[in-house]
């Protein structure tokens, strides 16, 4: 069966800023219809034009791709001058009717092509996207209570979790943000306690989580953000509070001192086989 990633262009249509380092921006889309599903935590890769380039350059699919990766040795065979820039983001709200992607952009500096883009995105401005693709959905464990942990850049991800929740599921959820300013709406059909966690007043999510109190029942968690600040979380639910493994769906989003181009360094690696149930 092929499982090739839809690879295709996107233009903005509309900026807004929801908060002062979020900005979500609004795109079109030939084929999103097909592309976008009705689930949440849809993740793909955004590629950004070089200096110079009105539009990035994009892999060509494979038609025949059984693997899902032949896009990604076409990307490579692009001339590094002219390959895209490649970060992922999640798909934070698809309106089908009016035919809308939104995708919150973090503001977290200069230094990171994607957050300069975001900062400086205009009507009119083309990206590519790789994705999103079911084969790497994250399915939510079954349990009495969920806790949805992370920093700013895993709220759209914590934010269609919580729209597509069953009525009256109950969620807990700590989202470490800059500030007060940073704060979001967040809306659900389940039973959710909101806790914000500031960094300018000293907050830190491990602490946070650490001091929760969590509910009775079997609990599962889900958590994105920070790597390090997610192998700590997820180290203190699997072996202080003896969540199971199996409980615990984890992803480090970015890494501190790190760019999305830097390889992975041996801790990610470790961690990588870890998710992947290879090792313990
Ligand atoms: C599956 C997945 C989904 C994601 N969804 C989103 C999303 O919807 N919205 C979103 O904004 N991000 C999202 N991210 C995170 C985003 O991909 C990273 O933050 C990425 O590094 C941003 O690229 P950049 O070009 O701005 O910075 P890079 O060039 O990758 O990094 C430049 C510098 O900025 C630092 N940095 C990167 N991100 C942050 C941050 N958030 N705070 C502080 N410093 C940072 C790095 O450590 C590095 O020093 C997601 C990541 C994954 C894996």
């Amino acid at each position: 069966m092929s499982q090739a990633l839809p690879v295709s262009y996107v233009r903005v249509v509309g900026v807004e800023r929801i908060t002062p380092r979020v900005a979500r921006v609004s795109f079109t889309g030939d084929g999103l219809a097909e592309i976008l599903e009705d689930r949440p935590d849809q993740q793909m890769k955004l590629c950004f034009p070089r200096p110079g380039q009105d539009a990035p350059r994009l892999p060509v699919p494979d038609a025949d791709d059984a693997y899902g990766m032949r896009w990604y040795e076409a990307y490579l065979a692009i001339p590094e001058p002219e390959r895209p820039l490649m970060r992922s983001f999640t798909v934070r709200g698809y309106d089908r009717a009016a035919g809308l992607m939104t995708v919150d952009f973090v503001l977290h500096g200069d230094d990171g092509p994607a957050a300069r883009w975001g900062r400086d995105a205009r009507p009119g401005d083309v990206l590519g996207m790789v994705g999103p693709s079911s084969v790497y959905a994250r399915p939510l464990p079954a349990a009495d209570w969920l806790l949805l942990a992370g920093d700013e850049t895993a709220l759209p991800a914590i934010g269609t979790l919580l729209e597509y929740l069953p009525a009256g599921a109950r969620a807990l959820v700590y989202a470490e943000v800059a500030d007060g300013a940073e704060r979001q709406e967040l809306g659900s059909p389940g039973e959710v306690a909101v806790h914000w966690v500031h960094r300018d007043r000293g907050g830190t999510l491990v602490d946070a989580v650490r001091a929760a109190e969590l509910p009775a029942g079997t609990g599962a968690a889900w958590l994105a953000g920070e790597a390090g600040v997610v192998r700590a979380l997820r180290r203190h639910l699997v072996v202080e509070r003896q969540l199971p493994r199996a409980a615990v769906e984890f992803s480090g989003y970015w890494r501190a001192s790190l760019t999305q181009d830097d390889a992975p360094t041996e801790e990610d690696l470790a961690w990588a086989r870890e998710r992947a149930g290879q090792e313990p």
